[in-house]
């Protein structure tokens, strides 16, 4: 039996682009609101509010608009008209429909990993928008097992790991969340690799690891297959 035997990716800026219509939306809502408060005061309140909110209705674009909404109430002092409201609205409603293109070399990474390792998604989100995003991606028929959960810790890893796997010894984790993908799973004792993406939200972002020998960086998700042979 090989020494890794369960491979997890994340979903979001690890397989397919995605923060990338955060960051476009986040423009357009400052933009919408750039008549009745100061720019820099309006993208402060959203990232504070976002932050705030994670907790309350966890990660994920349905999370990110109730935000928005709350942010643009408390950068016009509760002097928002309804019509700009639904404005809002629609902004997060196209960020649940936008395209799903894996990034080169994903889809032949997974074909190549598949026969000898039990490939796992985890990932945070609004459910019906990861299911709706994957089913979009063709990457589906690759993953044994779909872990879509609401936050990614080290207790999360031992389990899913463990439950769906040989637990964590044997298995990687690979992905763009320094804090979410790579720290949690190091912490579990499983492999983690960090693929760093175009974009990162703030909340995603730590200190790389010290001192551990499970920890690699790879700037491709492809470049995950020589470190895998290698590990054996
Ligand atoms: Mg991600």
């Amino acid at each position: 039996m090989p020494n890794l035997t369960t491979i997890g990716f994340d979903a979001d800026d690890t397989l397919w682009h995605h923060e990338k219509y955060f960051v476009a939306t986040k423009e357009r809502f400052s933009e919408l609101l750039a008549d009745r408060a100061p720019r820099g005061e309006t993208e402060r309140l959203l990232h504070d509010t976002e932050i705030a909110n994670v907790g309350l209705y966890g990660f994920g674009v349905k999370s990110f608009t109730l935000s928005m909404i709350e942010a643009a109430l408390a950068a016009t002092g509760g002097r928002l008209p309804a019509s700009l409201i639904g404005e809002i609205m629609t902004l997060g409603r196209a960020m649940l429909t936008h395209p799903v293109d894996p990034f080169p070399g994903v889809q032949e990474t997974l074909e190549a990993l598949k026969p000898a390792h039990k490939l796992l998604v985890v990932t945070r989100g609004d459910l019906v928008d990861q299911e709706r995003k994957l089913a979009a991606s063709g990457l589906l028929p690759f993953f044994d097992e779909i872990e879509i959960v609401s936050d990614k810790t080290e207790a999360v890893y031992e389990r899913i790991f463990s439950r769906h796997g040989n637990g964590p010894d044997r298995a990687m984790m690979v992905g763009n969340s320094m804090r979410a993908d790579v720290l949690p799973a190091l912490a579990a004792g499983a492999w983690a690799v960090h693929v760093p993406s175009e974009h990162v939200w703030s909340l995603d972002l730590a200190d790389d690891p010290t001192g551990s020998a499970r920890f690699r960086r790879l700037p491709r998700v492809a470049e995950v297959l020589p470190l895998v042979a290698a590990i054996g």
